[in-house]
């Protein structure tokens, strides 16, 4: 049944993608964004003539059979892409190990500078492809009901066996098989932790080995610049989305969610404007859904909301820098400063510089260069609140550590750079309206406990890196994909995603 309407509380890519493919298959799909401008952690802001990736900046799942891909073919869309390689270049406290697409260049490099990983890739590789074939069948995964068991079991195939292991194991159980350890090859093992934890937000010893696969495969399937900012992804989704007839409201923030007797939903707005809806889908995290909800939250979420404890925050630079102070071989970084630390909170930094030739980003001779790290939430909002000057003794702190590794990179960055903006926690709670601050989603230790786009309300769905697969712009849009074949199949559907679901065509993966 076409026409009924949908409310979708939230511009980000996730919340975007499912409401294009709702417009695009006759549902009366009107978004609700809080912002002035859609995206969300992969947004890009305008400041003082630059354009600047708010969060993500490195963007994947654009090959034949990855996330965007498909909802590229599904929508019609020409997504405003570059691929990159190198995807990026990893900077290790000892040696520099470039990322590589190009096959022949990643193996030389994996062999010269880590060849205790000789026996790891083999395995990485082959779970990756069956990874990646089983993501692009769409997969109820994880399933909820007997339904979406048997839509499950068609996509399984009998070439995913060997690697079943590895879905109740850790990458780290899989490199203490092959005999890397922590202890023995401290490099290595770092190497792919700093992976894990951009793409996993965990590290090689809690990540579990499938999710693990794809995560540590992003070069390899391939890495895009997106012109003009990553922000162009979600503008692209907007303008499909207004082409099908649906519509985004900018500056509306959603203040309450309410069901109805009926089942049906009424959603009201700080503009003092109410919307109603047959069908909700929500763009959030599972604590900024609850708080919407007010006393309407299922003991199912409430619950999860007692056990589960904070995830991570991000702590950013934004800064504009002359094109002669950086580097042109390359325009992703990672770069950890020391071994005998944990990553994050300066001590794994990702840098990332526009490309050159991106005249829409920053004034003539001038690049942006953002950097960022994971840092815990809890003591930027206690010094915000108790101690005003600790936390800007903080932000001082934090500034530096990431200066000091971005100038491994690019030497005198701090006084070349014609401006440096950071960004906290509390910064992104209120550009992303993200309660705490917290981004980029859950853990992904382990595929059985991964969260599914249900919430306990019939016909209330979440959309967004809190469900499975989590975080990353691929990863919400893949789990858009599932959740617009659910709305669509409920509502007595099988056109558009739930019929190239259903057919789950043989996936076209070719790194
Ligand atoms: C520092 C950092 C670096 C990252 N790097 C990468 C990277 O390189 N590559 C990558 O792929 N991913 C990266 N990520 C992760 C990626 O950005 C996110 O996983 C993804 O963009 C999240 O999308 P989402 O659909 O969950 O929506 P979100 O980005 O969370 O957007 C939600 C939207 O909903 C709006 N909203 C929230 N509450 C309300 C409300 N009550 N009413 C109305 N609107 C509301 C917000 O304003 C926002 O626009 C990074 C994230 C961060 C923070």
């Amino acid at each position: 049944m076409t026409g009924q309407r949908v409310v979708v509380i939230g511009a980000g890519v996730g919340g975007l993608t499912a409401a294009a493919l709702l417009a695009k298959s006759g549902f009366d799909v009107t978004v609700l964004e809080a912002h002035v401008y859609p995206g969300g952690c992969a947004g890009t802001f305008f400041h003082k003539g630059y354009r600047f990736d708010a969060g993500a900046t490195c963007a994947g799942g654009f090959q034949a059979g990855g996330p965007h891909h498909i909802v590229g073919e599904l929508l019609n869309l020409t997504w405003p892409i570059r691929k990159a390689d190198p995807s990026w270049v990893v900077h290790l406290p000892d040696r520099t190990i470039t990322a590589w697409g190009n096959e022949p260049r990643r193996q030389e490099e994996h062999a010269r500078h880590l060849p205790e990983l000789r026996r790891f890739w083999p395995i990485q590789t082959n779970a990756a492809n069956v990874a990646w074939e089983f993501a692009a069948r769409l997969p109820e995964w994880p399933p909820r009901s007997l339904g979406d068991v048997a839509r499950l079991i068609p996509k399984l195939r009998p070439n995913m066996l060997p690697f079943a292991p590895l879905a109740l194991m850790s990458i780290g159980q899989v490199l203490d098989g092959i005999g890397v350890r922590r202890t023995n090859h401290p490099t290595a093992r770092t190497f792919i932790d700093a992976q894990l934890l951009i793409s996993a937000q965990t590290t090689a010893e809690h990540a579990n080995a499938l999710y693990g696969s794809i995560a540590i495969d992003l070069p390899r399937a391939g890495t895009y610049h997106v012109r003009g900012g990553i922000g162009n992804l979600a503008r692209t989704l907007a303008d499909s989305l207004t082409a099908h007839g649906g519509r985004i409201i900018y500056r509306h923030t959603v203040t309450r969610l309410r069901r109805l007797d009926d089942g049906t939903f009424n959603v009201d707005t700080n503009k003092g404007q109410t919307f109603h809806a047959d069908i909700v889908l929500a763009n959030l995290t599972p604590w900024g859904l609850a708080n919407i909800l007010g006393e309407q939250t299922p003991s199912g979420l409430q619950r999860e909301l007692r056990q589960r404890g904070s995830t991570w925050g991000a702590f950013t630079l934004y800064l504009g820098v002359p094109n002669d102070a950086l580097p042109t071989h390359a325009d992703h970084f990672q770069i950890v400063q020391r071994y005998d630390q944990p990553l994050g909170e300066g001590n794994s930094v990702f840098m990332s510089i526009s490309e050159p030739d991106d005249r829409l980003r920053a004034p003539e001779g001038f690049r942006t260069v953002t950097l960022s790290t994971h840092t815990r939430i809890e003591t930027w909002w206690e010094l915000r609140q108790h101690d005003p000057d600790g936390y800007q003794a903080r932000i001082e702190q934090y500034r530096d550590r990431l200066l000091d590794a971005a100038e491994r990179i690019a030497p005198n960055l701090r006084q070349r750079a014609a401006l440096i903006v950071p960004g906290t926690p509390p910064a992104f709670q209120r550009f992303t309206r993200r309660p705490g601050g917290m981004v980029g989603g859950f853990a992904m230790t382990s595929l059985l406990t991964a969260r599914s786009p249900h919430t306990g309300i019939p016909n209330l769905w979440m959309v967004g890196d809190s469900i499975f697969p989590g975080q990353s712009t691929a990863g919400v849009t893949a789990g858009a994909l599932r959740v617009a074949a659910e709305v669509q199949r409920s509502a007595g559907q099988t056109a558009h995603v739930a019929r190239r679901s259903a057919s789950a065509r043989k996936a076209e993966f070719a790194p």
